[in-house]
């Protein structure tokens, strides 16, 4: 109700601050596990080209049910999965966060339940919250696994609409084996989609499967991805999923109108055309990952396995202490998680060299908050 107060904003929303890392310009940037490495001059004016190719026709609409793009999308995913994939099993949007707040507004709303595990993505609270959903969050073990006995009866009880799922996890890095997906999807049963948010699959450990393989037999399962992590595209916006062509169908009624530009479509076809190219780093950001995660552990600190191209590391007793050293020293991070742990993405080797170093020098000045807390049972977040 109004109570006089400008703006007149939903009750649910007054004090609210918006979301999102800080965006500083420091020399180091480590902290929205973005790919270190930019599109190289030949693919930058392929992109270059493909814009310049619609320029001309900017006047008109672009295809609303951007045919080129789902077909390439589905090829491209196809590599994934024996099954195939299919242009009419893909949806996309500007990122994979519009892709979830689309579900939520599709398949969430007013009397429904979406449900995560904690620690999950800490946008998909905000996503339920911005559509009327409720929201209830389940707690992964202290290793971060999902105990799958304890979760499926969590959905049992809780009946939700929407399970989200992010694996790897962000944020910590912890892929789901595609037994408990697959157990999960039958848990929650057809009046309930079983989203597995693979935003890091392509940095998946090799052995652990996509959860594309289980589209044939799950048809609640929705598999999203995006183009901004491995793929090296985050400024491109482009997000997208592989479901049940009947799921595509439904979110069309929810979508904007014209919701991809014509120039994000160029942008995304072109980037898709030199996928090798803009890929090609992936393994070698992985290795990378796996030094690091090493490293960590090499300075007698706690570290979460990760499939994914960050690492979380801890615990601190004041975390921020550590976070604002290595700000001090030119290196971002990212405070997130839960308490006492910290978030490294996975940059260039001389990117994590400098870490390494300014790390080191942190932990030196032996301050109690930047001390390593080491054996304490871990506290698995609250939030
Ligand atoms: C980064 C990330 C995304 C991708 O976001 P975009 O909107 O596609 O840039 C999705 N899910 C998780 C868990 C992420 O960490």
């Amino acid at each position: 109700m109004s109570d006089g107060t400008f703006p007149p904003l939903r009750d649910e929303l007054r004090g609210l601050e918006p979301y999102g890392a800080p965006q500083l310009d420091v020399p180091v940037q480590l902290n929205v596990n973005e790919n270190p490495y930019g599109p190289s001059p030949m693919v930058v004016s392929e992109i270059a080209a493909a814009v310049a190719g619609v320029a001309s026709s900017l006047n008109r609409y672009p295809d609303r049910e951007f045919v080129e793009l789902r077909s390439a999308l589905a090829a491209y995913l196809s590599k994934d999965t024996p099954a195939g994939i299919g242009p009419e099993q893909v949806w996309a949007a500007n990122g994979s966060n519009e892709v979830m707040l689309q579900l939520l507004q599709a398949f969430g709303g007013p009397g429904r339940t979406a449900l995560s595990f904690a620690p999950t993505y800490s946008m998909y609270p905000e996503y339920a919250r911005d559509t009327s959903t409720s929201w209830v969050e389940g707690r992964r073990d202290e290793d971060f696994t999902l105990d799958l006995d304890r979760a499926r009866a969590l959905v049992e009880e809780q009946r939700p609409s929407v399970v989200l799922l992010p694996s790897p996890n962000n944020p910590t890095g912890t892929a789901l084996p595609p037994d408990a997906v697959g157990a999960l999807c039958d848990a929650a049963g057809e009046g309930c989609l079983v989203v597995v948010d693979e935003a890091y699959g392509e940095f998946r450990r090799t052995g652990t499967p996509s959860a594309l393989e289980l589209l044939p037999r799950h048809r609640n399962l929705v598999v999203t991805r995006t183009m901004s992590k491995a793929f090296a595209l985050a400024g491109g916006r482009l997000g997208y999923l592989a479901a049940d062509p009947a799921i595509c169908d439904a979110i069309r009624v929810v979508r904007l109108p014209y919701h991809l530009s014509a120039v994000t479509q160029a942008v995304a076809l072109a980037a898709l055309r030199h996928a090798p190219e803009l890929l090609a780093r992936v393994d070698e950001l992985r290795a990378e990952r796996d030094a690091t995660v090493e490293w960590l552990r090499g300075q007698g600190l706690q570290v979460a396995d990760s499939d994914a191209n960050f690492a979380l590391f801890g615990r601190f007793r004041d975390r921020r202490a550590v976070w604002q050293g290595l700000l001090d020293r030119g290196v971002l991070i990212r405070e997130v998680g839960p308490d006492g742990w910290l978030r490294v993405s996975i940059g260039t080797g001389a990117e994590m060299t400098i870490f390494k170093r300014a790390l080191v020098e942190v932990l030196e000045t032996g301050d109690t908050g930047v001390t390593p807390v080491i054996g304490a049972e871990t506290e698995v977040s609250r939030a």
